[in-house]
């Protein structure tokens, strides 16, 4: 039988993986602009043959010059043929060579829908890389990380089929699912309270409940706490606030909840589960206290740092983690998306204003976009295929980039997306040698977000138009809107301030909340996918506005500066002085009364191919 390694063996075999680690992150920052030119070369040679670079008379070139000179800038829309085609079964090379292995549901959304990604099976690897060089950054500045467990909150979401027969699912559940994550070799910083199979269980209760027991279970081992956005590990606290009378049943007594039906997930919990009184009267007086402040690290006690993603519209997170966490470092480790993973923060324990990522050159091939800010606000380019010539000649390349310029971030990766624009605004805020490290500025045109979902302007419109039309048998209309998000409740939700005009008829509340779901059912599905799947999303609310409080705001925009003619009511505040304004004018309010319909994949596939849960 082979020796167990012996421990100082083992921490050389940690250490070595550690540098190497280091020093490929090193060397390839080093070499950006070697790397960058290779990588799109050997993307544009073993793809020559694909429809859509032929459609475009690349002709087989490889070299930089010729591709940016013939190829389009494009988003999703420009694609939306191929990718039909695609889902639809077409198996021919459209956009790459190597065989589409599933879609990547984005949770940025087209036309309602999310948009679909396609991956090829080698993109696993280039993810699994990216996520080995996480726990070597971060092992410089919290050294001993391999003597304890991370207890990371983590979840699939349910997949459906194309009519074609593809898998579409998020990127994390294919990654959760795939043999790198579930066959991960042994590896001391990738030991995780919850087993693979409470992970994997695709009922969000059984999933979120067997998890936090397992947590609780190994309380002392804990060093690093975490969940892939700060919104997924706030909920996670919140299901504990729900749940821990219940949790510590199950622990002094050795038992499950008889709610976890789950048969994997009950065997591998019962591996871990022993009746332990002594720790069950812990948590029980620590929960059972009127504050909650610092939960974390009462119940954690071993806890260096609270591993979520707190940049972008995650940032408004940051003071409730705080407070759980009695203030400590919040750690965003990573910046990625379904079309490709980007890069990792070399500086992790910077704080989450400061943070930077540095864009790994090898993950694929990097442009980028510049954009203008003036007075805060950013000046976009066109968002259709055609750039103006002048735009498409200011792209420029990964080591091109200058310090404290914003640009859009356009991606040419293996699995055929080529100049493709991602939708992220991103800052230079320094080099990492040759690479540039970006501070995250925000994501296109999101007005609302509580958790992946992503609305703009244009959704909230028009589901705001369809919600109107409520109001017009009671010869009322609305007159003007604006929105925000509320974090405070749990979980967090839109909410719509409305001023109405209307004649003498009242208005009964069941119409407002007829307008609440008429809007919700209108919003896109990752939003509707949120409140019915996820729970990640409370009920929408109307707040009627006592009439003339517009007018206020407008004389409050006008006070502090913005012009009477070129003033519009905004469509979303966030600032605190404007929505007490709003708050401070309201007659009544009205939440949704039902969850908006939803179900998994896109609304023109046909209904039967569905791999729910
Ligand atoms: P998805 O397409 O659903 O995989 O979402 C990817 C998007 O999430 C990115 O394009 C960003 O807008 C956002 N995102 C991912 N990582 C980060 C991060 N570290 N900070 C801020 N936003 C992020």
């Amino acid at each position: 039988m082979p020796e167990a390694p012996k421990e100082s063996h083992a921490n050389c075999l940690v250490d070595e993986k550690n540098e190497q680690a280091l020093q490929f992150i090193d060397d390839v920052t080093n070499k950006a602009e070697e790397v960058q030119k290779r990588i799109l070369k050997e993307i544009l040679a073993r793809n020559a043959n694909v429809e859509y670079l032929q459609k475009h008379g690349l002709n087989g070139h490889t070299d930089r010059e010729t591709f940016k000179m013939v190829m389009p800038v494009v988003t999703y829309e420009d694609l939306r043929g191929d990718i039909d085609r695609i889902a639809n079964g077409d198996t021919s090379p459209l956009l790459c060579s190597q065989p589409i292995s599933e879609f990547l549901t984005s949770s940025g959304t087209s036309g309602g829908e999310r948009k679909l990604m396609p991956t090829i099976e080698e993109e696993l690897g280039r993810r699994s890389q990216l996520y080995s060089l996480l726990m070597p950054v971060m092992n410089q500045f919290v050294p001993g990380l391999d003597k304890g467990k991370g207890m990371y909150f983590l979840f699939i979401k349910s997949e459906a089929k194309t009519p074609g027969g593809l898998v579409a699912r998020p990127v994390l559940t294919s990654y959760y699912k795939s043999s790198y994550f579930k066959n991960r070799p042994h590896d001391p910083y990738t030991i995780y309270t919850s087993p693979n199979e409470t992970i994997l269980c695709p009922d969000s209760y059984q999933s979120m409940y067997s998890q936090m027991l397992c947590g609780l279970l190994q309380n002392n081992e804990v060093l690093r706490v975490g969940a892939v956005f700060a919104s997924g590990f706030i909920r996670a606290i919140r299901f504990l606030e729900e749940n821990w009378k219940l949790l510590c049943n199950d622990i002094r007594n050795g038992t499950i909840c008889p709610e976890v039906t789950d048969q994997t997930v009950r065997d591998a919990v019962m591996k871990i589960l022993k009746p332990n009184s002594k720790l069950a009267t812990f948590i029980e007086i620590e929960c059972g206290k009127q504050s909650w402040k610092g939960i974390i690290t009462r119940l954690w006690p071993n806890t260096k740092y609270v591993d979520v993603i707190v940049t972008g519209t995650m940032s408004q997170y940051i003071q409730t983690l705080d407070y759980y966490s009695n203030g400590l470092p919040l750690v965003c480790t990573m910046y990625a998306s379904s079309e490709c993973y980007f890069g990792v923060n070399l500086n992790p324990l910077s704080k989450p204003s400061e943070v930077c990522y540095t864009l790994i050159p090898t993950m694929a091939y990097f442009e980028f976009l510049p954009v203008n800010r003036e007075n805060g606000v950013t000046t976009l380019h066109s968002e259709s295929t055609n750039l103006s010539a002048k735009e498409h000649h200011e792209l420029v390349d990964l080591v091109d980039v200058e310090l404290g310029r914003e640009y859009e971030l356009v991606v040419t990766t293996y699995a055929g997306l080529y100049r493709y624009r991602v939708g992220d605004i991103l800052r230079v805020a320094g080099f990492k040698n040759k690479a540039p490290q970006f501070n995250f500025i925000c994501r296109k045109n999101v007005a609302l977000s509580i958790d992946s979902d992503k609305t703009d302007e244009v959704e909230l419109h028009s589901a705001v138009k369809n919600a109107a039309n409520h109001l017009s048998p009671f010869d009322a209309c609305l007159i003007e809107y604006t929105s925000c998000v509320d974090t405070s409740t749990t979980p967090g939700h839109y909410v719509l301030y409305w001023e109405v005009a209307h004649s003498n008829t009242s208005i009964p509340p069941p119409i407002y909340e007829d307008c609440c779901l008429t809007l919700e059912e209108s919003l896109n599905s990752v939003y509707r996918q949120g409140r019915v799947s996820d729970k990640s999303i409370g009920p929408l609310e109307i707040k009627l506005v006592e009439n003339g409080t517009f007018d206020k705001l407008m004389d409050y925009a006008v006070t502090n500066g913005a012009s009477i003619n070129q003033y519009k009511a905004p469509r979303c505040v966030k600032f605190a002085p404007i929505i007490e304004l709003l708050n401070s004018r309201v007659v009544s309010s009205y939440f949704s009364p039902k969850c908006p319909k939803w179900i998994p994949g896109h609304k023109q596939w046909c209904t039967n191919d569905f791999n729910q849960k």
